[in-house]
């Protein structure tokens, strides 16, 4: 950021679709989030500063990537995390749908801190049952499932990722595509962490042991 202040300005969407791609740090993993990069403010939510006013980065992403926002409807995230700014990320909803999220935070994901999450999805990483694991941090089935396919809490541990039960790819077909272009380029370890995974699951990528066919 320059020492002069970026005048945003609703007459001209463009710049502010510009500052948004400059302000944004796309997550490796979990949901692949836009984490926006500016002013957050005490709730979370990112803060953009356009003709004189703060509005809530959320809200702007909508507005300049999916069109208007009718009176009284509100910008809700999927994801779960506030700080988001990904359109597709976003919904539109009422009051109502953002009181059933409130709740919903509140009965099953409000109730675990960072700690207890981190600690849950080392014990889905070792293999334990869901239901085991949900009478011991006394939740939910369906909150544990949640955390263990990324869909609450992808924010915390987000290096820590549960193979999904079934034996299913760790990878998308796209990360391996992403990964193939790295080789050589970055170290193998280094590859791992940047996607979560083992050394050696990248290892059998380069060697052709996995995903041979892509
Ligand atoms: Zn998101």
């Amino acid at each position: 950021m320059g020492g002069k202040r970026n005048k945003l300005s609703w007459s001209d969407p463009r710049r502010i679709k510009a500052f948004l791609y400059e302000n944004i740090k796309i997550l490796r993993t979990g949901h692949k989030c836009w984490q926006y990069q500016g002013v957050i403010s005490g709730c979370g939510y990112g803060s953009v500063w356009i003709d004189g006013r703060s509005e809530g980065a959320h809200r702007v992403s909508w507005r300049v990537f999916m069109g208007r926002i009718p009176e009284g409807r509100l910008v809700l995230h999927k994801c779960d995390n506030p700080a988001c700014i990904f359109p597709s990320h976003l919904y539109l909803g009422d009051q109502t749908d953002n009181m059933r999220d409130c709740r919903e935070r509140g009965n099953h994901f409000g109730k675990l801190s960072d700690e207890d999450v981190k600690a849950i999805k080392l014990r889905l990483l070792d293999g334990e049952e869901y239901n085991y694991v949900a009478q011991i941090f006394d939740v939910s089935r369906q909150t544990i499932s949640a955390i263990a396919h990324g869909r609450a809490h992808g924010m915390v541990a987000p290096e820590i990722k549960i193979p999904p039960r079934g034996g299913g790819p760790l990878l998308s077909e796209k990360e391996v595509k992403e990964i193939r272009k790295l080789f050589g380029q970055v170290s193998l370890t280094a590859i791992a962490d940047m996607y979560g995974v083992s050394r050696r699951c990248i290892y059998d990528i380069r060697e052709g042991n996995t995903w041979g066919s892509i």
